[in-house]
């Protein structure tokens, strides 16, 4: 895998510049085993504080519900390339407060999102202009729980007006707010996102600066944001070095997601996180809280996580229907069996 090229279709979200890290990023012990391993954090719950489910599929729901994953949070980002207008932003708001909670509901786990224009897609500004307008509309709906993903991509003058326009919003609509963070020039992108947020009078305990290193997690903390890091193979961190950073900075206000989109990423990478902490002997309250208890604590904020909705589990009715429409196509039967070899 090469993503080291300078193309324009690069992901800005989730893919890095940089060669060579791919190399670093391989296990030491590459024969350790997910199945093994999972026995190690069976009964846990996880909180994926952000992935794009839009671009997984429902296999992935399965293995992430089987895993212990009983919420998540998606993020609104971009679509991989360019949105030709403003209704492709609509439906795609839409998307993420209807069909595809719906969706995940229907494999037992909670969805929230989070809504904003993405840091790339801010550098189109006759674009922009209109996705603010819209903005609004979304943010007060039911089960959105920040501003996000948004931030820096290039850091650019545009992206940082659009920035401080939304930084804005989420304070009007006491909504967190979910801070991308740049891979090119990194350490002075996150720098400028919280000195920004700052500047604009928002509370650090607010904001999620996203997408941390060894670099960045020190000067956050120490300023009192949250911390996310995101286990996303070959290009962020891996799991490993995750290990290394709360056995070096404790648990407080930090928190692991997976990022999972439509790139090569991993929708597993908490329970996997999980499962390698707890091998490793950290403790499984510190384990609970950044995998599942901080950002419960930070989205929270919002007003609009309610635990024991999923605390113990969704009740499961694959044969509900949103607006008609079921994710049963044609006669199917609720849920398969995923290690049947026979496909009835
Ligand atoms: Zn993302």
């Amino acid at each position: 895998m090469n993503q080291n090229n300078n193309s324009d279709e690069r992901n800005p979200s989730h893919f890095e510049e940089g060669g060579g890290l791919a190399a670093q990023e391989m296990p030491e012990h590459s024969d350790l085993n997910w199945e093994e391993y999972r026995e190690a954090i069976r009964g846990m719950r996880f909180f994926d504080p952000h992935i794009h489910m839009t671009s997984r599929t429902t296999d992935d729901y399965q293995a992430m519900f089987d895993a212990g994953i009983v919420a998540l949070i998606e993020p609104a980002f971009w679509l991989g390339q360019p949105r030709t207008g403003l209704s492709s932003f609509k439906d795609y708001y839409s998307s993420l407060v209807n069909w595809e909670r719906f969706r995940s509901s229907q494999f037992g786990i909670k969805h929230y999102c989070t809504i904003g224009l993405n840091s790339r897609e801010a550098n189109n500004e006759p674009l922009a202009e209109q996705v603010m307008e819209i903005l609004p509309l979304f943010l007060y709906k039911e089960g959105v729980v920040g501003v996000g993903e948004i931030g820096f991509d290039d850091q650019t003058a545009a992206e940082e007006k659009y920035y401080r326009a939304q930084l804005e919003l989420a304070k009007q609509a006491k909504l967190p707010v979910q801070v991308h963070t740049p891979h090119r020039d990194k350490k002075n992108g996150t720098e400028r996102s919280m000195a920004i947020a700052l500047e604009h009078g928002l509370d650090p305990a607010w904001v999620i600066i996203d997408h941390n290193n060894e670099e960045t997690v020190e000067s956050v903390l120490d300023q009192g944001f949250y911390a996310g890091f995101t286990i996303y193979p070959f290009t962020k961190m891996g799991n490993e070095r995750m290990v290394k950073v709360v056995e070096r900075y404790g648990p407080e206000r930090i928190m692991v997601n997976s990022a999972a989109d439509w790139g090569i990423s991993d929708p597993l990478a908490l329970p996997k996180t999980a499962a390698l902490m707890k091998m490793r002997g950290i403790p499984d309250d510190v384990i609970k809280k950044v995998t599942y208890q901080n950002a419960i604590e930070a989205f929270g904020q919002s007003g609009q996580i309610d635990e024991s909705v999923f605390a113990n589990g969704l009740a499961i009715d694959q044969s509900q229907k949103m607006n008609g429409n079921t994710i049963l196509r044609g006669g199917q039967q609720p849920r398969i069996a995923k290690d049947s070899l026979l496909i009835k």
